[in-house]
């Protein structure tokens, strides 16, 4: 992370135009594939990401089932094409990382146990990065998990702030992810104010920290409404096809 480049303007006005306290232009798809039990489809400024639920269904190999609960297998992957250098297809030490971290975000969420001995997939496929993909995937994975029918406790939502130029702002894009000073992704279940997921990579201040997470509650009730309002635009049946 450099600071050499101007990312923030003394008015806080960023390079995108936006404020410290906007989100990117979201849009968001339930239901978009049909061989899935749930689906949803994220955009978020420039990162685009497709998510696919299957199950549950029962554990193959039997050995893996668990008696009392379902597993929750996540898997995280980014399209040779997301990004700007050519990614290798194989699965990276960091999608690994993310597969799991995703997936404790998710997990709190679920009604696991009504589901013994079965294993629900959930397939978060990045067509293109442009940073916050683990939060995009997050939010995305979660009305995927709703459409599939899996009882849930709330949904999960999750966005990243940061800091770039000694400011504290929400939603970072590439370029701030790159050259900011912080980077904080958050996922929470909204209306039982839980934090499911927090990671923190570069430095903030206690205060800085408590500015992030506001922030981050406000971006959250804004992308919690949309999430509600892709579920019941795919339940209505007033889904527009992409
Ligand atoms: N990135 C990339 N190639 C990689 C990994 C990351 O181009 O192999 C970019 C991509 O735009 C990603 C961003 O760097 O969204 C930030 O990555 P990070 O690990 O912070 O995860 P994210 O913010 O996407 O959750």
């Amino acid at each position: 992370m450099s600071e050499s480049v101007v990312l923030i303007t003394q008015d806080g006005v960023r390079l995108d135009g936006r404020r410290i306290d906007e989100l990117r232009p979201v849009k968001m798809q339930v239901g978009v594939l049909k061989n899935c039990s749930g689906s949803a489809y994220i955009e978020q400024g420039k990162t685009k990401i497709l998510v696919a639920v299957q199950g549950p269904r029962e554990a193959h190999p039997k050995h893996i089932a668990l008696p009392g609960r379902a597993i929750l297998r996540t898997r995280y992957h980014m399209a040779p094409f997301s990004t700007d250098e050519r990614k290798s297809p194989a699965p990276s030490r960091r999608e690994v990382e993310l597969s799991k971290v995703i997936r404790e975000a998710l997990e709190p969420a679920l009604f696991l146990e009504e589901y013994p001995k079965t294993v629900i997939d959930v397939f978060i496929e990045v067509l293109q990065a442009d940073a916050g993909t683990r939060s995009a995937g997050i939010t995305a994975a979660s009305i995927a998990l709703a459409e599939a029918g899996i009882p849930m406790r709330d949904l999960v939502t999750a966005v990243a702030v940061g800091k770039v130029g000694g400011k504290v702002v929400l939603d970072l894009n590439e370029a701030e992810d790159e050259h900011g000073e912080a980077d904080m992704p958050i996922a929470m279940m909204p209306s039982l104010n839980k934090i499911t997921l927090l990671q923190l990579n570069g430095r903030l201040t206690r205060q800085e920290l408590e500015e992030g997470v506001n922030l981050v509650k406000k971006g959250i009730k804004e992308l919690y409404s949309l999430q509600k309002q892709a579920l019941r635009a795919r339940f209505s049946g007033a889904q527009v096809e992409v």
